[in-house]
């Protein structure tokens, strides 16, 4: 009975759909930063407030249905879009910045959970959570302390990813890349392993690549395996110049090389979906989403739901 309930209501975790949890950037509505943009009478930051809606970024996660989410930083993400904690089985992080990994959630998340949770995330990431295991903050002695409540051990055992591998999460197969991010182009240092997935099920192909700045050469050969029915790509800066060189994101200029550098290799499937998310909060959504439909690209909103 409870299965046909849960069929009947808005979301259930028998359909086969992703469901975008928050597609903000780092400055997004859940930085500890917000609120004092908003006391400071910040024009961006007082316009998403007053706009609301779509103009609302939380920051960037995803969920596969039915058990999966892509950089969880948060309960009441879920909880906002109506996916109960024990529905989840799977976490996968792209890297270890704080708008996608969020360790003390993680852990309490794995230590009041019921269920068993796999994560999946790059040795550096795995060894921030160790570390968030281990240590807090203690400002008096302005030093960390070692904590006494987390365990130190994790069941099941985090599963360390490296870019090009390749297996299986859930029903879905999981091929990790490397993304162009937390590189410091000039000097040709990889500050962190960050990852872009691709997830393959039903015969269908989703590309989740965030955070990205243009596909490393090494990376686009391995994407160019696929043909994406969903292609989910860094859009973070909008209309606004930046220095690929200096980012690690997109604008909108730089989105729609990456977008036909795609089309010209045939990667998008009849109708594939050309998504951007991760946007940045002095971006309206109208204005944007206008922006990029007319170029075949939809604008990612927390909450978007998209079959796969
Ligand atoms: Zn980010
Ligand atoms: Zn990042």
């Amino acid at each position: 009975m409870a299965d046909q309930q849960e069929q009947h209501g808005a979301a259930s975790r028998y359909d086969s759909y992703i469901q975008f949890l928050g597609t903000g950037a780092a400055d997004c509505h859940d930085s500890p930063e917000f609120p004092h943009r908003l006391q400071r009478g910040e024009s961006a930051a007082l316009r998403i407030e007053e706009l609301g809606g779509k103009n609302v970024r939380r920051y960037s996660s995803l969920y596969i249905a039915p058990d999966i989410v892509v950089d969880f930083t948060s309960h009441d993400q879920l909880r906002a879009h109506d996916v109960p904690e024990e529905w989840i089985r799977h976490i996968l992080y792209t890297h270890a910045h704080p708008d996608h990994f969020q360790p003390r959630a993680l852990l309490r998340l794995l230590h009041w959970a019921s269920q068993p949770i796999n994560v999946y995330a790059s040795p550096t990431v795995l060894a921030a959570l160790q570390f968030a295991a281990q240590y807090e903050w203690d400002p008096p002695v302005a030093n960390f302390r070692v904590r006494p409540d987390w365990p130190r051990q994790f069941d099941p055992p985090p599963f360390p990813v490296n870019p090009g591998d390749a297996f299986a999460v859930g029903s879905a197969r999981v091929s990790a890349v490397l993304a162009n991010h937390q590189i410091d182009a000039a000097n040709a240092i990889l500050a962190e392993p960050a990852l872009n997935f691709v997830f393959q099920r039903n015969g269908k192909a989703l590309l989740y690549a965030l955070d990205s700045a243009y596909f490393l050469p090494g990376s686009f050969e391995i994407l160019s395996r696929f043909q994406f029915d969903i292609a989910v790509f860094d859009g973070t800066f909008g209309t606004r110049d930046i220095d690929p060189a200096a980012s690690g994101h997109q604008n909108v200029a730089m989105l729609e090389d990456t977008v036909q550098q795609f089309r010209d290799a045939g990667l998008f499937r009849h109708n594939a979906k050309i998504v951007a998310s991760h946007i940045y909060s002095e971006e309206s959504h109208a204005d944007l989403a206008n922006l990029l439909a007319a170029k075949g690209i939809m604008l990612a909103y927390d909450g978007m739901r998209i079959d796969f």
